[in-house]
């Protein structure tokens, strides 16, 4: 990785200023407001540990949700979340409530060697006196340099925000010497980069989900990238409405038909659709069903997921597989009865991290979710934690956070 790691740094005795994503989410207890889920604190820990190992004075921010309004700060502080830092640390955590000025600066100051401190939701940033003026959003470039001066250096572990230039990734990097990637940071540069840029082959990527539209662009970086494309999910019935087969009540975008026919010319036998599918006569578990053939789906039935040829097909596509990245499930895996496909696919990747020493990489919130649901996330090589983050990385695009790390 020709990144700068945190691993790279001069770490003893520098203040070290560290993006991280805390934005999790709160609940109120007993008048109180707790985290009720900290994942995130928890896999921050182990850059967060290893800077105060080193000797760093660690201090930490993160936008937690959207202020839009002086209201919004309410219930918004970083308070809760560093008395869990604390706690997950076992040892004490200053948390200054305010994002800028003398007390910041001042704890900053008095901070030693291995000492940890969190600061105000950097997005208070966003409302200036009841106005809202998103400083840290649209990365007012006042705010990076003054979060920059803080500090010596700039470890960024925050994936989840590098497809946003923000003031607390993108503004500081550019005010500061060296910028890092954390241990997380690394990972995500690490699979997700690797596969868009230099994947072992054959590559396969699995595509599914509701909508052509949201997924496009993928496809088509994909399809530049990749050994080969398999389409799935909701989105496979306009391909299918493309090569002319009836559809039933299946969904169905119109406007994207003609790109669709576009994309199965260009793509030939790169491309590979559903041959088959279990369909529905209601969006419903119970629904009655039928196997849906290659003549496609008859009138009042809708197809929910793939069917057993198709699950047979992509199984012979991935089995000789080295790198694959799966994005959006197959079907309408919330409901059991049309889970099967996802299900599928979740434990053909399975099989082949194991036997062909694959590298596996799930991407975007719902096959995040998915493979989470089929308990099979910890059996896979990379599950990323981005939802948008990583579709942006996937359709090749240029994500500022990680550009703004400094080249080793
Ligand atoms: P996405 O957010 O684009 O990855 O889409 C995920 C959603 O697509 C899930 O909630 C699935 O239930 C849904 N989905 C997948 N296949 C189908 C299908 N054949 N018909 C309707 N919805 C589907």
């Amino acid at each position: 990785m020709a990144k700068l790691t945190v691993e790279d740094l001069e770490l003893k005795g520098k203040k070290v200023l560290m993006r991280v994503d805390f934005n999790v989410p709160l609940k109120e207890e007993n008048g109180e407001v707790i985290v009720s889920n900290d994942n995130r604190i928890v896999a921050a820990l182990p850059t967060i540990k290893y800077v105060l190992e080193q000797g760093g004075r660690a201090i930490l921010f993160s936008h937690l949700a959207r202020i839009k309004s002086e209201d919004d700060k309410k219930g918004l502080s970083m308070k809760p979340v560093a008395q869990k830092l604390a706690d997950l640390l076992g040892q004490p955590v200053t948390f200054v409530p305010a994002t800028e000025g003398p007390e910041l600066e001042a704890a900053i100051d008095g901070l030693e060697d291995g000492q940890v401190l969190v600061f105000e939701n950097t997005r208070f940033e966003d409302v200036v006196d009841g106005v809202e003026v998103k400083r840290e959003s649209k990365n007012d470039p006042e705010l990076g340099k003054y979060w920059a001066s803080l500090g010596d250096v700039f470890v960024n572990d925050a994936f989840g925000t590098a497809h946003r230039s923000h003031a607390s990734n993108a503004g500081i990097a550019a005010n500061i010497e060296q910028t890092a990637a954390g241990f997380l940071m690394e990972k995500e540069i690490k699979f997700l980069g690797g596969a868009v840029e230099k994947p072992e082959r054959p590559f396969v990527a699995i595509i599914g989900g509701a909508k052509v539209s949201d997924k496009i662009t993928i496809i088509q970086n994909l399809l530049k990238k990749a050994d080969k494309v398999i389409v799935g999910g909701g989105m496979a019935y306009t391909f299918d409405a493309a090569n002319g087969k009836s559809i039933g009540n299946s969904l169905f975008e119109e406007d994207k038909v003609e790109l669709a026919k576009q994309l199965i010319e260009e793509a030939g036998d790169k491309l590979v659709l559903p041959v088959d599918a279990v369909a529905a006569d209601a969006f419903n578990n119970d629904a009655d069903t039928y196997a849906a053939g290659e003549e496609g789906i008859k009138d009042g039935y809708m197809g929910l997921d793939i069917g057993p040829k198709s699950i047979e097909l992509f199984k012979s596509v991935l089995a000789d597989a080295k790198t694959v990245v799966w994005n959006g499930p197959m079907g309408v895996f919330e409901m059991p009865n049309f889970a099967k496909g996802t299900l599928a696919i979740g434990e053909e990747l399975v099989k082949v991290t194991k036997e062909n020493g694959a590298t596996t990489i799930v991407g975007g919130g719902d096959s995040t979710a998915a493979v989470q649901q089929l308990g099979v996330a910890d059996q896979l090589t990379h599950i990323s934690t981005g939802g948008g983050a990583s579709l942006e990385y996937l359709e090749g695009k240029t994500l500022p956070g990680i550009a703004a790390i400094s080249e080793k």
